[in-house]
């Protein structure tokens, strides 16, 4: 009973918030726009210093997707979705298009986007004119463009629209109860800043052994939304805070004037970053330490010259730094492998995976945090779980015990910009909570 009172309290302020500043809009999305759970524990602030480049026509949109003018002539449409192994121009002969529009209007594309690159699942708005020529088509290359080709016959020519769109502001806040992946996750954090979070906080921050019941979170990020409000794209994390035992670890969002490498920063300006992670996995257990053991299927006392963590499969493993991934297969006992180079000094291993990350393969770069592969039972074990490497200078060290090269830290000039960063966010947060406080007066 009192949850449910609290609930409608919680979503009445939510509303009465919005009418307040007039963000009505934000009720004409869809249900999967903004998590249930949503409803109850953030409060969403439109960046207003946004500036959009609009082109004109944008303000007047017609009744289709478009945004150009339409001709007259359009006796009827057709929406077509790309199949498998199908090309934009087979997709558009098997919708009934004259050859030569087909190919004139794929010919027309290329100045904005390389047909050979098309997804599947890709849709298409095709305008046919009653001759049965093509008379325009649209499609929405990606979040922010869309492109339209208009015209007759050989005469076919392509725009790109920047689509409308605006950025608000997401505080979320929880408490740990098991995982910070769980928490985050019925606060109805999206996966994708959760994975981003946990990312940000790998490099201060053993996530099996740190957490404790009782910890707190605390995140601003950004979410786009379209402005026909039908879709949403997840933004950058600009600020959170881990509060472990009692003890808080801030980062800050902030791009160094000098490198112009984005990263995350704590308040007294040392990088989040370092050369290697201390975990590359989250919600693991660390199942098999470094030194003598009893091999559990050989059966014979031998040297672990790694560390295993034991995590379902499936389980996301991050690159522990940025590095060139050095091998991407198969490789004996240890199964699906992957061995990352970092630097002249150090290497990582990743074995047993059930499988690779995307685009993980031989000489690809990948930067500290990425997902290279995931938990599995491959090759010879017992069950599933990671074993993880560190080579140094060629041999295996204990990752726990290594000492991890710090980062690198702000100062001068560099340093006060990053100060006026924090202030920014400081600000953010503090309007978002004395909003939630003007609606409880007003309640
Ligand atoms: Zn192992």
């Amino acid at each position: 009973m009192y949850r449910n009172y609290k609930r409608i309290f919680y979503i009445g302020s939510f509303f009465i918030l919005s009418l307040i500043l007039g963000f009505s809009n934000l009720f004409s999305l869809p249900k999967e726009a903004i998590p249930k759970a949503a409803n109850k524990i953030t409060v969403e602030k439109i960046k207003t210093s946004l500036s959009i480049n609009l082109p004109k026509q944008s303000n007047k949109p017609t009744k289709s997707l478009g945004l150009v003018e339409k001709s007259n002539d359009q006796a009827f449409f057709k929406e077509i979705k790309i199949k498998y192994g199908q090309g934009l121009m087979d997709a558009l002969l098997d919708s009934g298009a004259y050859r030569v529009d087909a190919f004139n209007a794929v010919n027309s594309l290329k100045d904005h986007f390389d047909a050979r690159k098309i997804q599947v699942g890709q849709k298409i708005n095709l305008y046919y004119s009653s001759d049965g020529s093509i008379d325009r088509l649209e499609m929405q290359k990606d979040f922010d463009n869309l492109i339209i080709v208009q015209g007759k016959q050989k005469n076919y020519s392509s725009v790109n629209i920047s689509l409308p769109s605006q950025v608000i502001t997401r505080h979320v806040f929880g408490q740990i109860d098991d995982s910070l992946f769980l928490a985050a996750q019925r606060k109805g954090l999206p996966q994708i800043i959760i994975a981003n979070l946990i990312s940000i906080f790998s490099y201060d921050v053993d996530f099996q052994r740190e957490i404790r019941k009782g910890d707190q979170f605390e995140i601003v990020y950004e979410r786009k939304l379209s402005k026909d409000g039908r879709s949403v794209q997840e933004g950058n994390i600009l600020f959170a805070k881990l509060t472990l035992s009692g003890k808080e670890i801030s980062l800050f969002r902030h791009t160094p004037t000098e490198s112009g490498i984005v990263g995350y920063f704590h308040e007294d300006g040392q990088s989040s970053k370092r050369a290697l992670m201390k975990t590359p996995i989250e919600g693991a257990r660390l199942s098999s330490y470094y030194g003598n053991r009893n091999h559990p299927v050989l059966g014979y006392n031998r040297m672990h010259k790694g560390i295993d963590f034991s995590a379902p499969t499936g389980t996301p493993i991050m690159a522990a730094g940025d590095g060139v991934v050095e091998r991407a297969s198969w490789y004996g006992s240890f199964g699906n492998y992957v061995r990352i180079r970092h630097n002249g000094t150090y290497k990582t291993i990743y074995a047993h995976m059930s499988k690779y990350g995307r685009g993980i393969k031989k000489g690809v770069r990948v930067q500290q945090g990425q997902i290279i592969g995931y938990v599995g039972a491959t090759g010879r074990v017992t069950g599933r779980h990671l074993h993880y490497e560190v080579h140094m200078n060629g041999t295996q060290v204990n990752p726990l015990t290594l000492k991890i090269p710090s980062g690198i830290k702000l100062n001068g000039e560099e340093f006060q910009r990053f100060r006026a960063v924090i202030e920014n966010k400081n600000q953010i947060i503090m309007e978002i909570k004395s909003n939630i406080l003007l609606t409880r007066a007003l309640n």
